[in-house]
């Protein structure tokens, strides 16, 4: 029998396995309904052998070293800086709005300073920044966020950038200088081997038992009796007792083209034309050599697996009431994107998880009935 029942094999799901497997050697029972372990991070080979992400693109990048040495343990990497161009007015320019985008958009033959004191006279003050729409047009003003931010946003969420927090749209900054690249995180690689290999090194322990296709809920009373940690949507958890909490889906849909490069970058966005948000090239991320190439396009959804917590100040509201649910919930931890609803990157989750990981070491007697002495001074000091 297991001493924990973990309920998803993503990234939240997978680094609590294998902390709880290897550093407290006690048995982990780690259940997915899915067919195959890491979550949305999964990839693998197509009928055509190209690596594609079934989720959609998936570009690790963090400035949390502790977090990337941690995976290090499970995989090499392959060093990888993101390129994004944006589909403008018929042009592809680069995205985050630099430099070049502007001198290319509009002729101008503009240098940081001036570009400055270009963007001062354009961007309309705004007393308090609180929506998706507010920084951007306080940033750059109204022209450029039409052109780049309304369009996209409204087709991926469902919803205009002024009914979306801040935090969605602050995503992606704008720049006065060259630098094109999508994230400036201290560390931007993919797994040398893809995803799935490096969560097969990070599950493959004796104490881990996976049950793959598996819904948590068929599980009979004897399975489910234990410490539980839970990271699937958590109103489903409470049978969306206060109301279903809205998640916003896609409709991937891959393609194999037979020629060896489609794009000149892994991701071209579409913020004007076209249903699907973005399209992405795989090769550019994985490095495979291969006489064709492996495509994803993205078309937003409200319905259909849930892969992204909707941020705004109601659904927060309603978050909170499950929250409080949570809290009375002995013996079982929320950790992740769906169980925590937050609009986080993997490494976000990947510190989450060995943050819970602390606090449980600080909290639950291991097997031998003692409370890990180096844990619990960490949590007495705030640092979990
Ligand atoms: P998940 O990966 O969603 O895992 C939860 C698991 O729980 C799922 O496998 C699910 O099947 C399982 N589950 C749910 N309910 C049950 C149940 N009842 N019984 C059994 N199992 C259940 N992050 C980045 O850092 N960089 C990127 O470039 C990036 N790109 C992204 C692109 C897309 C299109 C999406 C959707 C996300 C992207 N992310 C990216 C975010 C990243 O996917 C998440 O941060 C991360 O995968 C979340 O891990 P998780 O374990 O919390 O959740
Ligand atoms: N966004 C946009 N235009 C772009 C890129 C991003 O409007 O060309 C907005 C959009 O609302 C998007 C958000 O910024 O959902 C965050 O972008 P990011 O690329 O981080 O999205 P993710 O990779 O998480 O889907």
């Amino acid at each position: 029998m297991h001493d924990w029942l973990i309920v998803g094999a993503g990234f939240a799901g997978s680094v609590l396995a294998e902390r709880i497997a290897r550093e407290r050697d006690e048995r982990v029972l780690l259940v997915d309904k899915r067919d195959h372990i890491g979550g949305n991070a999964y990839d693998g080979l197509n009928a055509d052998g190209l690596m594609i992400h079934r989720y959609g693109p998936h570009i690790f990048h963090t400035n949390a070293k502790p977090v990337f040495d941690y995976l290090s343990d499970f995989t090499a990497w392959r060093p990888y800086e993101h390129r994004v161009l944006a589909e403008v007015d018929g042009q592809r320019v680069p995205i985050p709005i630099n430099l070049d985008t502007i001198n290319t958009l509009y002729g101008l033959d503009l240098n940081s300073e001036t570009l400055k004191a270009w963007f001062a006279a354009r961007a309309e003050p705004v007393a308090e920044i609180k929506t998706a729409e507010d920084v951007v047009v306080s940033a750059v003003g109204r022209e450029l966020y039409e052109k780049f931010f309304q369009g996209y946003t409204r087709k991926q969420w469902g919803r205009d950038p002024s009914q979306l927090d801040k935090s969605v749209t602050a995503r992606v900054p704008t720049r006065t200088d060259r630098d094109d690249r999508y994230f400036t995180d201290t560390y931007q690689a993919m797994p040398k081997h893809g995803y799935t290999s490096m969560f097969s090194a990070m599950l493959d322990h004796p104490n881990i038992t996976l049950a793959l296709g598996t819904d948590y809920r068929s599980l009979g009373r004897a399975a489910r009796d234990c410490r539980t940690i839970f990271t699937g949507p958590i109103d489903t958890y409470f049978d969306t007792c206060y109301g279903a909490l809205p998640y916003r889906s896609l409709r991937f849909e891959h393609v194999t083209r037979d020629v060896a490069w489609h794009q000149p970058v892994g991701v071209v966005n579409y913020p004007q034309t076209e249903a699907y948000t973005r399209v992405t090239e795989y090769k550019h991320l994985t490095g495979q050599v291969h006489p064709r190439t492996a495509l994803t396009y993205e078309y937003p959804a409200a319905d259909g697996d849930p892969y992204y917590p909707i941020p705004c100040p109601e659904h927060q509201a309603l978050f909170k009431r499950y929250e409080r649910r949570a809290l009375n919930e002995r013996q079982v931890w929320f950790v992740g994107r769906l169980a925590t609803y937050r609009y986080y990157n993997m490494d976000q989750i990947v510190g989450q998880a060995l943050a819970t990981f602390r606090r449980i070491e600080a909290q639950v007697p291991r097997r031998d009935g003692r409370v890990r002495a180096a844990a619990a001074d960490m949590a007495a000091t705030g640092a979990a």
